[in-house]
C-alpha cells in the first residue's frame, strides 16, 4: 500500500485564501482591518524564521501586522508593559509572542498576561480550560490544523481511535482535547508509556509530535491508518542539511492509508491556522459573525 499525502501546503493555501476573502469582508463593509502583533524575544534562528514567515504571510491575506523585536536580555516587566499596551491597542486583534522565551522569563506569566480575547495562539490558561470544557475558545494553531486536514480527509472522526504521541502544552495536550471533541477515542503517548508500539498499533489515526527524528517506523502502524507528523526536525543526512519528521516517511508511507509530508504539511496549516484565528478574533471584539 501506498499512502495518500494529505497536502498541507495546498490545503493552507485554501485557507489563507477564505481568510482574505473575510479580511476584504471586514475593510469593505465594516472599514475594519484585523491586526496580528508579533512579540520576538532574542535572536534564537528558528523563532526568526518562523517570524518573518508569519509577517509576510500576515501582510499577504490584507491583514495590519505588526513586529516587536526585543532584545534577549528584555526584562520581564518590559515585555509585560508591551503586552499590554497591545492588549489595549484596538487596531490589534491577535498577538502572539514567539516561544520559546529566553530562560530568565517566566513563560506562562507572559502568555496568561496576554488578553485571552486576544491569544490567538490559544495558550493562555483560559483559553485552554475553555477548550477543555468544550465552549468557545481560541484553539492552539497547529492541533487546528491538524484537526482540519482530518476531518477533511475522514469526513466524520467519530469513534475513531486516535494516538497522539506528545503531552505538550502548545501539541499533545489540546491536539487530544479536539480528537476528544470530535469524538474519537484518545490515547495519549509519552516518553515513559509502556510498550508504546503496541499501543500506536492500535490507533486508526497517529499525531506525532516528539521531536525525534523519524522516531516512528512503519511497523508501528496498523495499516490504512491516518498519520499526521507534527515533528520539524533539522538534521543533516548525506553531507546535506534536511527536513525530516516525528516518523520515518519511507517506511511509515508503505503501511499507512494516508500521511502528511514533512515539510509540506503540518507546517503551513499552523499559519494559516494563525490567520483564520486572528480574522476570529477580529470578529468577535466587534461582535460581527465569525467565520466559519
Ligand atoms: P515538546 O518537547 O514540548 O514535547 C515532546 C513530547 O514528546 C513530550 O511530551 C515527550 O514526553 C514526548 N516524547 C519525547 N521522547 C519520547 C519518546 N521516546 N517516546 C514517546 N514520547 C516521547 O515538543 P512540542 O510538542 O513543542 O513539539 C513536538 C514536535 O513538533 C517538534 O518536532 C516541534 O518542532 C514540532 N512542532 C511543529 C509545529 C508545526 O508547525 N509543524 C509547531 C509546534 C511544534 P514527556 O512529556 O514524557 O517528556
Amino acid at each position: 500500500m501506498t499512502a495518500q499525502i494529505i497536502d498541507g501546503k495546498a490545503f493552507a493555501a485554501n485557507v489563507r485564501e477564505k481568510v482574505a476573502g473575510h479580511v476584504a469582508r471586514l475593510k469593505e463593509e465594516h472599514g475594519i482591518t484585523p491586526g496580528l502583533a508579533v512579540v520576538l524575544v532574542g535572536e534564537d534562528p528558528a523563532s526568526q524564521v518562523y517570524v518573518r514567515s508569519k509577517g509576510k504571510q500576515t501582510v499577504e491575506v490584507g491583514m495590519k501586522s505588526v513586529e516587536h523585536k526585543l532584545d534577549a536580555e528584555t526584562s520581564e516587566s518590559d515585555l509585560l508593559a508591551l503586552i499590554d499596551q497591545l492588549n489595549n491597542d484596538d487596531e490589534i486583534h491577535g498577538i502572539l509572542v514567539q516561544l520559546p522565551l529566553p530562560k530568565h522569563l517566566d513563560e506562562d506569566l507572559v502568555i496568561n498576561s496576554i488578553n485571552p480575547a486576544k491569544d490567538v495562539d490559544g495558550f493562555h490558561i483560559s483559553n485552554v480550560g475553555l477548550l477543555s470544557t468544550g465552549q468557545k475558545s481560541m484553539v492552539p494553531c497547529t492541533p487546528l490544523g491538524c484537526l482540519m486536514m482530518l476531518r477533511d480527509h475522514h469526513g466524520n472522526l467519530s469513534g475513531l481511535d486516535a494516538v497522539v504521541i506528545g503531552r505538550s502544552n502548545i501539541v499533545g495536550k489540546p491536539m487530544a482535547q479536539l480528537l476528544l471533541g470530535d469524538s474519537c477515542t484518545v490515547t495519549i503517548a509519552h516518553s515513559r508509556t509502556k510498550d508504546i508500539e503496541d499501543v500506536v498499533r492500535r490507533a486508526d489515526i497517529v499525531v506525532a509530535a516528539v521531536g525525534r527524528p523519524e522516531m516512528v517506523p512503519g511497523d508501528w502502524i496498523k495499516p490504512g491508518a491516518t498519520v499526521i507528523d507534527v515533528g520539524i526536525n533539522r538534521i543533516e543526512r548525506d553531507g546535506k542539511n534536511k527536513l525530516v519528521g516525528d516518523v520515518d516517511y519511507a517506511s511509515v508511507s508503505g503501511v499507512a492509508g494516508a500521511i502528511t509530508p514533512v515539510p509540506g504539511g503540518v507546517g503551513p496549516m499552523t499559519i494559516a491556522c494563525l490567520l483564520a484565528n486572528t480574522v476570529t478574533a477580529c470578529a468577535r471584539a466587534n461582535g460581527l459573525a465569525e467565520p466559519e
